[in-house]
């Protein structure tokens, strides 16, 4: 060896505590250097250790820079290795100045020979540990460092059982077969676990590692060596521990303890509790790990030893990435204990997180069979008998059966059925699909879009290539990953903490952006405010005729005549009236997008054969369309009957005014759907306005309201500025919106063409998931643009099923809309998404961490 490395001397060697002191960083000491700076700057105990530094490291192969570095950890620790008195071992470990997956592991147990054994079993108190650890050691440097084949070490391995004679085949076959016999001396010991460890990291599939990481191959690591100190196994070992319980995310120190010596790798038994730590040292170690949470504003974990009761560390690291429990209880006790502000708490927690805690779990052992995998619609778990027909689904519900809806998709029809089921799995359809925005609604998981499973509802069976699954059978489903197994796995109820009422009312401070809920009855904007809604952004009309009362919408489309078409349209103002009665009075003085209907033909006609008189199957079959998305709906509807959007608006107003005779006085908004044409808009909106004036001159009582409409198509989205004429508000219906601007059914895309797409790399998120910013994104900024200058302050809001997810929530932030509308077990995720875009818009602006600017004006 030449250069710098051989002329290594003492003083290249950083003990640990000192490294800050002379100047070096990270990319000297590395990070364990660092870490163990730290850990001595917070007055930790810390075990006794020096650097040696990075670009030194290879030196400490030589035996003479070797015996230097364990002659001053001697005298670090006034100990020596392997003596007489109170003896210590040694460790080594490795570190680089980045994080980085493929570190060697550490060798430990090193200074060990035959020779000091019997002290070192005396300091112990028995041999078994000392055998077991050494054997390890033994095995690994003779492969890694005197190059003795992998197959002899192991042979000898499965050849001995007794400790002792173990260890004795291992130096045998190290003599035998590699290049040299094993030192007993600690300093050619440690020279050759340095060369192990640099040979294992220079290796060419090592290398490769590093590049598939984006690290440079060549990335330098600093050496690090540790003191073991050598105790009575009663009261010594060794573990390691983390500050919070994963089940419950409170601070609870978990690990186990192991006693004796530590080895060089995993140890071979499962060891003991923590509660099994000797004298005081579980105490000592609960405070080092609070006090690293505190200082590091993480989820602490650490190596540690215990010698004779006293706990000493041996690294420490700040889990980056902990499970949700821990992370939004770790958020709230660290703004309580001062260590936080809640804006930094409200950021550490992602918004999936919220997502996770919300939501029962597949509890998965991965001895599971999958069935089938689909899109996942509606996020939760269930596990229940499958049922091919809604019907099938409302009557073992009933008797208290869990059950998973299976079918090809769904209509208005099938919506007792959904609500009904525990689960909800489709063949076809999309994440904006009927099945998903109706799960969604209702709190159901759904997994939509599984085209491997057919189901034949008249065999009563389905199937999945040569698997065939019978009504009965039980499935679970996980609507996150959209995932689907046969047979019964365990569902992990939701648990969210309560700290996330906290952190969430954290979130509700930072942000800028209001979060309604997409809420079409009483029980669901109930849930939605409980969740947090500051309104409601969209009732849909039409799903208030869902199930049994399909008939009475159909009866106003299939009526023969004008007669005919009144008297449904009577008998449908009354339900109006009820359902309008009931969610306006738990509105109460909060928000309201009422829509007026937007009933796609499809999902509301009889099937063929279906219709209550021949008649009425003939209308049925004239009004029936190729593309029903794009045929008679939303406001369209409204041209052709002249009388449906007054009567609706009739219902609307007069239980307004009812409710407002109790003080009751919710701010009403109503909207109008699928416009194209600004003419269309000042249609609807001269019939809107007529029957709020009807209802001034029948009751005295003049309604205030906003009149809105929906930007849901192109056009409209490029000529927002002359809706914003007849509009005092606009809502993107993003996902007509997106399907128009793609020209992808927002039914059918997903499956057939979006899955292999996202193979090929074309197109990796579903944009009716996430909102695409460059096409859908610029036509939302362009409306947003053109309705202001039309109408300075006029109210923006997006309602389509992006609308609580994160990125798109982002993406409205950065548009300044003034409020997103979404599902409302969604609503928790948008409250966070939308702090986190407040606080990213912040930094972006202000160049920094986004601490600062209070900004909570225009909400909802
Ligand atoms: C939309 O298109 O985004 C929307 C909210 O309306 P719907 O999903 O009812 O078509
Ligand atoms: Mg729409």
């Amino acid at each position: 060896m030449s250069g710098p490395a051989a002329s290594a001397t003492k003083e290249a060697f950083v003990p640990y505590g000192q490294g800050r002191a002379r100047g070096l960083g990270a990319s000297s000491l590395g990070r364990h250097g660092i870490q163990m700076d730290d850990l001595m700057a917070l007055g930790l105990p810390v075990v006794p250790g020096l650097t040696v530094p990075l670009p030194e490291a290879e030196s400490l192969c030589e035996p003479a820079v070797a015996r230097r570095a364990v002659e001053l950890v001697e005298s670090l620790t006034g100990r020596r290795v392997g003596g007489e008195d109170r003896p210590i071992l040694l460790r080594l470990v490795a570190s680089a100045p980045v994080p980085v997956a493929g570190l060697p592991p550490d060798v430990a147990c090193l200074g060990l020979s035959l020779a000091n054994l019997p002290q070192l079993t005396a300091a112990i108190g028995r041999d078994r540990d000392l055998f077991d650890a050494w054997a390890t050691t033994l095995r690994s440097l003779g492969e890694h460092a005197l190059g003795v084949p992998a197959e002899e070490l192991e042979e000898v391995l499965l050849d001995h059982t007794d400790r002792r004679e173990r260890a004795e085949a291992l130096l045998a076959a190290i003599a035998e077969h590699g290049e040299r016999s094993f030192p007993a001396d600690p300093a050619e010991q440690l020279s050759l676990a340095a060369t192990a460890m640099l040979a294992r990291w220079a290796t060419p599939r090592a290398r490769r590692a590093r590049r598939t990481q984006l690290l440079p191959d060549d990335l330098g690591l600093a050496l690090h060596v540790q003191a073991l100190r050598i105790g009575p196994w009663e009261r010594s070992g060794h573990g390691t521990a983390g500050s919070r319980d994963p089940e419950t995310g409170g601070f609870r120190p978990t690990g186990r303890f192991f006693r004796g010596v530590r080895h060089s790798a995993g140890t071979p038994h499962e060891g003991e509790p923590l509660e099994a730590l000797p004298g005081g040292s579980g105490a000592l170690l609960e405070h080092a790990l609070m006090t690293l949470e505190r200082h590091g504003r993480g989820m602490a974990t650490v190596e540690y030893e215990i010698r004779d009761g006293e706990p000493a560390l041996l690294s420490a690291q700040i889990e980056r990435r902990p499970n949700a429990h821990v992370t939004v209880r770790l958020a709230h006790d660290l703004v309580g204990a001062g260590a936080m502000s809640p804006r930094a708490a409200v950021r550490s927690v992602d918004p999936g997180h919220v997502q996770e805690l919300l939501h029962p779990q597949l509890r998965l052992t991965g001895d599971e069979r999958m069935l089938v995998r689909g899109l996942p619609a509606s996020p939760g778990a269930a596990s229940g008998q499958v049922v091919l027909s809604s019907a099938r689904a409302v009557e073992l519900a009933a008797g208290g059966t869990p059950v998973v809806l299976m079918i090809a998709e769904t209509t208005p029809a099938d919506v007792p059925g959904i609500v009904a089921a525990s689960a909800v799995l489709t063949t076809n359809g999309g994440l904006a699909s009927h099945a998903a925005v109706v799960a969604r609604g209702a709190g159901r998981p759904a997994v939509c879009g599984a085209s491997a499973l057919t189901v034949d509802s008249a065999a009563g069976t389905a199937t999945v290539g040569d698997l065939v699954i019978e009504e009965g059978d039980v499935v679970s489903l996980d609507g996150r990953t959209g995932m689907v197994y046969l047979g019964a796995a365990g569902v992990r109820a939701a648990r969210p903490p309560a700290e996330l009422t906290a952190l969430l009312g954290w979130a509700d401070d930072a942000r800028r952006l209001g979060v309604r809920a997409n809420a079409d009855n009483a029980p669901d904007a109930e849930k939605a405010f409980e969740l947090g809604a500051e309104g409601i952004g969209l009732c849909r009309t039409e799903h208030q005729f869902l199930g049994p009362r399909l008939g009475l919408i159909r009866e106003v489309i299939l009526a023969g005549d004008e007669a005919g078409r009144q008297a449904a349209l009577a008998e449908l103002a009354k339900a109006q009236h009820e359902d309008f009665l009931e969610l306006l009075a738990v509105v109460g003085d909060r928000p309201v997008t009422v829509r007026l209907l937007d009933a796609p033909m499809h999902e509301f006609l009889p099937a063929p054969g279906e219709a209550g008189s021949k008649e009425q199957e003939e209308r049925a079959a004239a009004l029936r369309e190729i593309n029903p998305m794009l045929g008679v709906r939303g406001v369209r509807l409204a041209v052709l009957h002249e009388r449906l959007y007054p009567t609706q608006a009739d219902a609307l107003f007069s239980a307004w005014a009812e409710l407002a005779r109790d003080g009751i006085r919710p701010r009403l908004e109503v909207m109008v759907p699928l416009v194209s044409l600004p003419e269309e808009l000042a249609l609807a909106a001269r019939q809107v306005r007529a029957a709020a004036d009807e209802i001034a001159a029948r009751t005295g009582v003049t309604v205030p309201y906003r009149l809105g409409s929906m930007v849901e198509t192109p056009r409209a989205a490029l000529l927002a500025g002359r809706l914003a004429e007849h509009a005092e508000f606009l809502s993107f219906g993003t996902n007509d919106l997106t399907q128009l601007t793609y020209g992808f059914s927002r039914d059918d895309i997903e499956r057939r063409v979006l899955v292999p797409y996202a193979e090929l790399g074309l197109c990796t998120t579903s944009p009716f998931a996430t909102l695409d910013p460059d096409g859908v994104g610029a036509l939302v900024e362009i409306a947003a643009e053109r309705a202001r200058a039309v109408r300075p302050g006029i109210k923006l809001g997006l309602c389509g099923e992006q609308g609580g997810d994160p990125e798109s929530v982002a993406l409205c932030e950065r548009l300044k809309l003034d409020y997103v509308s979404c599902s409302p077990q969604r609503v928790p995720v948008a409250r966070l998404a939308a702090a986190h875009a407040c606080a990213s818009e912040e930094s972006e602006e202000s160049g920094e961490s986004g601490e600062s600017g209070e900004s909570r004006g225009g909400r909802s």
